[in-house]
């Protein structure tokens, strides 16, 4: 089964909207294909703040670029104040979102319950969910990273169908891996790629295990990415602070081809 890669920058709490802009056609610019909505590399997204997704779509238009989302709530509209809706990420040409960030999980109480909700409100309104699993260092000393993800799998996908799995990536990120330079080595992120193909399997079954993204994140950069990307289950990536930088997120994009 050939899984179409894919390059996603989660640009996190930066850029305003005119750096937004800025960097759009940095990462325009840089591209091999100059962003020709036809090209047949890597999926290429990149998910802004919520301030900047208007800007990034609109750069987006008529490029192979599509823009996401860093977070949704469950609900589609109602008294959630400081919260955004699927629909409402939809109506400004969202297609994808984020969910369960190890930030959100950490600072603002996300729980695989929450991440559920949100998967599913996410998938009912068409956009497509990246949803983050990944162990924390004390976790993985423990010996515990497979019982962690496994668990996060199985509540943050609970309900949903295989129909509804064409909508999901997954995107396996080692807590201890992101922000901080460690990146897992690539035998290591295999290793846990292939036990959440394998946990796929086992829920919905062998061809939706086949046809589900599963990316990694972690500081992933330049340098590192060929060897991580050419793993068997390594379907792409999830990129923080390399997004940042439009020659390190292009360079990543083709490691990817
Ligand atoms: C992330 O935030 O999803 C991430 C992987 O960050 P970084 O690449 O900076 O480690």
């Amino acid at each position: 089964m050939s899984r179409r890669k894919l390059i996603a920058g989660n640009w996190k709490m930066n850029k305003t909207a005119l750096d937004g802009m800025v960097l759009m056609n940095e990462i325009k610019a840089a591209l091999p294909c100059g962003g020709n909505p036809n090209c047949n590399g890597p999926e290429i997204l990149v998910c802004p703040p919520f301030t900047t997704l208007t800007v990034a779509v609109a750069e987006s238009l008529g490029t192979c670029i599509k823009v996401g989302a860093q977070n949704v709530h469950w609900a589609s509209n109602g008294a959630f104040t400081g919260e955004i809706s699927a629909e409402m990420l939809r109506s400004v040409g969202i297609t994808y979102v984020i969910i369960g960030h190890s930030e959100r999980r950490q600072y603002f109480g996300e729980t695989d319950a929450t991440v559920n909700q949100r998967t599913k409100a996410a998938v009912a309104a068409g956009l497509t969910a990246v949803v983050c699993v990944g162990e924390t260092l004390t976790e993985r000393e423990a010996s515990l990273t497979m019982t962690v993800v496994e668990k996060q799998i199985r509540d943050g996908l609970a309900g949903l169908t295989a129909e509804q799995m064409k909508n999901v990536v997954i995107a396996y990120e080692p807590v201890w891996a992101i922000g901080t330079g460690k990146v897992a080595t690539d035998d290591q992120a295999q290793e846990v790629h292939a036990f959440i193909r394998k946990n796929l399997t086992a829920i919905f079954g062998i061809v939706t295990a086949e046809a589900t993204r599963i990316l990694y994140g972690g500081s992933m950069n330049p340098t590192n990415a060929a060897g991580l990307l050419a793993k068997p289950d390594i379907d792409g990536g999830l990129i923080g602070g390399a997004s940042l930088k439009a020659q390190d997120f292009v360079s990543i994009i083709k490691a990817a081809q």
